[in-house]
């Protein structure tokens, strides 16, 4: 899918106030420091639409882009940062969790995950939940490009494992790197493919 428009529309922390249009919806979500915004910048083909932060946790709203007219990207805020308080971590666990059981538009979620690390409980969980919830959702592997071949083999041979521990199917996978740009065309060609199926299924 080629991006020829990529508009940012609204940021806020309450689900109620997300924009009201049809339009399918993507949300993107990982722990802070993963790489979402300089993937969404290499999605969009923009410098600056999501703002990469040197300072982790920094993005704590629901940030909705508008894309090509006809899909929203949606940056969620990143989670697990130690630096925030736990009054301020439950709060953005009630939005973010609202989010998820409430955005009818959601299509599929793509859970962010660092390809450099172990599996963490903190993702695990969170993927654990999404299925309990019925949400859809991929795994995005990021910064494929401080890897060689081997090491994202055997990294992603080492997660796939864990989640066979609980999980009975995988769900889909796409490794990336905002810095070669590797797997970003296979992410939007997905959504692409899944915009197509919806329409035809209207
Ligand atoms: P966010 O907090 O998840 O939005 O992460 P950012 O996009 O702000 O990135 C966090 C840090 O990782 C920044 O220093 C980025 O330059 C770096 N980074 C992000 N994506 C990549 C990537 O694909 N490859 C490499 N080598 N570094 C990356």
């Amino acid at each position: 899918m080629l991006v020829k428009s990529a508009s940012f529309i609204i940021s806020n922390s309450q689900v109620s106030k997300c924009p009201k249009s049809k339009l399918p919806e993507y949300a993107f979500i990982g722990r802070s420091n993963v790489g979402k915004s300089s993937l969404i910048n290499a999605l969009c083909n923009c410098k600056n639409l999501a703002k990469t932060s040197s300072r982790p946790g920094k993005t704590q709203l629901i940030n909705h882009f508008l894309i090509n007219e006809n899909w929203h990207l949606v940056d969620l805020p990143g989670f697990g940062y130690a630096r925030v308080s736990k009054t301020q971590k439950k709060v953005f666990q009630k939005f973010i969790t609202n989010y998820f059981k409430e955005r009818i538009q959601l299509v599929t979620a793509f859970l962010l995950i660092d390809i450099r690390h172990e599996p963490q409980p903190i993702d695990l969980n969170f993927m654990q939940w999404l299925g309990k919830n019925s949400i859809p959702f991929s795994i995005i592997f990021t910064k494929a490009d401080k890897l060689k071949a081997e090491a994202i083999d055997r990294n992603i041979a080492n997660y796939s494992g864990k989640l066979l521990e609980t999980w009975q199917t995988l769900p889909p996978k796409f490794v990336t790197s905002s810095v070669n740009r590797c797997g970003v065309e296979d992410v939007l060609a997905y959504i692409d493919f899944l915009n197509q199926s919806l329409k035809s299924s209207l």
